[in-house]
């Protein structure tokens, strides 16, 4: 899987809602920011408004004690400071408090805030009021700069001790010669704090008790104010949550689609794929041999035919959950399509992991009471990944796809095959699989350009050498893969259903150069083709033969049709009625491969067969004993009790030559006589074969004279030997390309 796709398929698979959670950071920072702004505005607006007055009381107080404190009495200055009615104090650069009116409430520890005030802004240290913070109920904070941080989640916090605190302290009144700066009667929210203020050169400093004063309006306003600001700050919050929720809610429910296989509602390949390339990827199965399978349950679309749609997937569900049930820890299982399983399982031993994945499919064949299914198995294994000095490390390049593909090409091995079955993969089978694929990419441009020849094979009758026959055998000779023999396509085109049309090809061109041949001239024999016991599911097969070669204009009796032995384990009925039918169109009609397996003496019975062609295995290896003479004996009796004529098939050496012909053979298609040729030396075949017959016929014709002459000439001699294949030439092994 590419790099761009296992992305985006992560981020749904794992839902990580990064984007719905940064954003929901940052929407609570900008509504933090916003609430901090609004509430910034408060507090300058209360701090402006509200301590300026309060300043410049304290101001005032300051002003009195400069300049009264070296004129009067110092009792009288502090009873003039008295007379303001507020809490104060003043201490020296020590820190001793040299004065005190009122109580004390500040705290020492408390911080220093530097309120920038704006009465005159070349002077910092005298222009500035310094706030103290009553330790109760600190407001106000300062940072080392000097700047003040309104601590505006304080304040609201601390609302309810405001307005309790107010209650306590009632409306006070300033009173005193400076009670005109601020009329404070009508206040009914006050908040206490301390603010210090440098007495001139004296280096004392008097710290007095301010309020901020808040009225009936402004305190209506700054809880309306507060009040909205804290729905504000709720319904942003409560939106912002329900919106992740939902995100979170959707991406994992659509995760759960995603990656739900619909026939099944268990796990689909994408999340086999997905999780199951980060799981092997991971340390945690970095000790850990691993087996990817491909399942594959045979009888599905059987099943589904007889049943329905629906029955096939309730019987896949079932499978599914049978194979989950059977998991280990750290496996897992999905459908891929049809009626395909991946599976993931761990293993120690490759023999336990064989008997296991035996179990699985012998569980799996009587899932159903009423029905015997098959199943098939592939596996690719995974072994351990080492570094260059043999350490265990992560396998960081795993990929999924390819183990999987591995165990379906497996799997693939045993395509053909209805039973149930289980198989490893081995890297011979990349390469076959490759050779497949490439085979059926060209299969059909190589028929357009006639890339594929016919040989043929003659067949010589044993007691005379005569040439009595010819098999049709293709070759393919491509551009792309030069000179490639049948047993290297013939199995693919029987599997893909291409062979149909391979057959159709050989009919066609065989009559074409029977005719050519006849047309000059030629002593032509039958020539036989080899017609797939695919092709013989097709009702009007003996018709489509007929019209192909009457087309060509070709007599029926040069076309010899060969079906292999196991076709006579299909419909038998359906056979026989084809066979009648070819055979009533005057083609000879074969039965191929005799004795190569699957004998069916039955068959023999009951079709009307004209050639029996005894397998090659019958004279090779050990079939080729005392016994096998015996059983290649009693075919030949057989088909000739059943007016059969036998054709032995890779007869090789001429002791076997001899044998046959002894026990009446009638025909040898074998490399002691010739290998398969291309049509042209076929052609210088039956030229020879004429000879040899002109030749023969010539010396019977002058043995017959001389006899004559002789008998004229001295009659009452007695007669002479004519030999039986007087004057044929010796065969033997030809060369040529098989
Ligand atoms: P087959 O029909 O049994 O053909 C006989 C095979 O035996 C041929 O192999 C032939 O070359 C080989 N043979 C004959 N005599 C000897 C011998 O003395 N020694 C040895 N070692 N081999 C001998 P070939 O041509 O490779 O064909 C293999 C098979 O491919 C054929 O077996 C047939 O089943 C299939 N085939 C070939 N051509 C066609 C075709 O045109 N159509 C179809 N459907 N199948 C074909
Ligand atoms: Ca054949
Ligand atoms: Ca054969």
């Amino acid at each position: 899987m590419d790099k761009r796709r296992r992305k985006q398929f992560k981020a749904l698979r794992t839902g990580h809602p990064f984007l719905s959670i940064a954003s929901f950071i940052v929407m609570c920072v900008m509504m933090s920011m916003i609430v901090w702004g609004l509430a910034s505005l408060i507090v300058n607006y209360i701090v402006d408004s509200k301590l300026g007055a309060e300043y410049n009381d304290l101001q005032y107080m300051g002003r009195v004690y400069e300049e009264a404190i070296d004129a009067v009495d110092g009792e009288d200055v502090y009873r003039l400071l008295d007379a303001e009615g507020r809490d104060y104090y003043i201490f020296d650069l020590n820190g001793d408090i040299l004065y005190e009116h009122g109580e004390n409430t500040s705290s020492l520890t408390a911080q220093n805030a530097f309120l920038l005030y704006t009465d005159d802004e070349e002077d910092d240290n005298t222009n500035r009021i310094m706030v103290r913070t009553d330790t109760k109920i600190p407001l106000l904070s300062v940072d080392e700069t000097g700047h003040i941080d309104y601590n505006i989640f304080e304040v609201i916090s601390r609302v309810d001790d405001l307005m309790e605190y107010t209650s306590e302290v009632g409306t006070a009144s300033a009173g005193g010669w400076a009670g005109e700066i601020f009329n404070i009667s009508g206040a009914v929210v006050k908040i206490p704090m301390w603010i210090d203020m440098p007495l001139g050169d004296t280096g004392n400093v008097l710290c007095g008790k301010v309020f901020i004063k808040l009225n009936m309006t402004d305190a209506s306003w700054l809880i309306l104010l507060f009040a909205l600001l804290a729905i504000l700050v709720l319904v942003l919050f409560i939106v912002i949550l329900v919106n992740l929720i939902k995100e979170l809610v959707r991406r994992r429910n659509a995760a759960k689609i995603f990656f739900t296989d619909l026939s099944t509602h268990g796990k689909n390949w994408m999340w086999f794929l997905l999780r199951g390339e980060h799981y092997m990827r991971s340390s945690v199965a970095k000790r850990d041999t691993f087996a990817v399978v491909n399942l594959v349950f045979v009888n599905y679309r059987n099943f589904c035919i007889c049943h329905s749609i629906a029955d096939g997937d309730e019987l896949l569900r079932r499978i599914d959950i049978y194979l989950n049930k059977n998991l280990r820890r750290k496996e897992m299982c999905a459908r891929v399509t049809g009626a395909e399983f991946a599976l993931l399982l761990r293993f120690n031993d490759k023999k336990e992991l064989e008997n296991r994945l035996n179990d699985l499919v012998r569980g799996l064949q009587h899932i159903d009471n009423e029905h015997i299914f098959h199943f098939q198995a592939g596996a690719d294994l995974i072994g351990i990944a080492r570094n260059p000095g043999g350490k265990i490390v992560k396998r960081r390049y795993f990929d999924m796809e390819i183990a999987y593909n591995n165990a379906c090409t497996t799997r693939s091995t045993m395509d053909g095959s209805e039973e149930s079955g289980v198989a490893f993969f081995d890297e011979s089978m990349v390469a076959d699989r490759k050779w497949i694929d490439s085979v059926q990419e060209k299969q059909r441009q190589a028929i357009e350009n006639e890339e594929f020849q016919v040989y043929y094979q003659p067949k010589y009758d044993p007691q005379t050498d005569e040439l009595k026959g010819a098999e049709a055998l293709i070759r393919w000779v491509s551009p792309d893969f030069g000179f490639v023999p049948p047993g290297k396509i013939i199995p693919i085109f029987e599997k893909n259903g291409f062979i149909t049309e391979i057959d159709h090809y050989m009919i066609t061109h065989v009559a074409r150069d029977q005719k050519r041949w006849l047309d000059l001239g030629f002593k032509c024999v039958p020539v036989s083709v080899n017609v797939s016991r695919a092709h013989f599911i097709e009702a009007d097969l003996a018709e489509q033969i007929r019209d192909m070669v009457d087309e060509v204009g070709t007599p029926h009796e040069y076309i010899e049709i060969e079906l292999t032995e196991s076709a006579f384990f299909d419909d038998k009925k359906a056979l026989l009625e084809t066979i009648t039918r070819l055979k009533g169109y005057g083609f000879v009609v074969s039965m191929d491969d005799f004795g190569s397996g699957y004998s069916s003496l039955n068959s023999l019975k009951d079709m009307p067969l004209d050639v029996l062609k005894l397998d090659a295995e019958f004279f090779r290896g050990e079939g080729s004993g005392v016994r096998g003479e015996i059983v290649v004996s009693e075919a030949i009796r057989l088909a000739k009790s059943l007016n059969m004529r036998t054709v032995a098939e890779g007869v090789e050496v001429k002791e076997q030559v001899d044998f046959l012909a002894s026990q009446g053979c009638d025909m040898i298609q074998g490399y002691y006589y010739a290998k398969p040729m291309p049509g042209p030396d076929y052609e210088t075949r039956m030229k020879d074969n004429e000879a040899n017959l002109r030749r023969a016929a010539e010396s019977v014709e002058a043995a017959e004279y001389g006899l004559f002459e002789r008998g004229l000439d001295a009659a009452g001699e007695g007669t002479a030997d004519l030999g039986s294949t007087a004057g044929f030439e010796e065969v033997g092994t030809v060369g040529g390309e098989v």
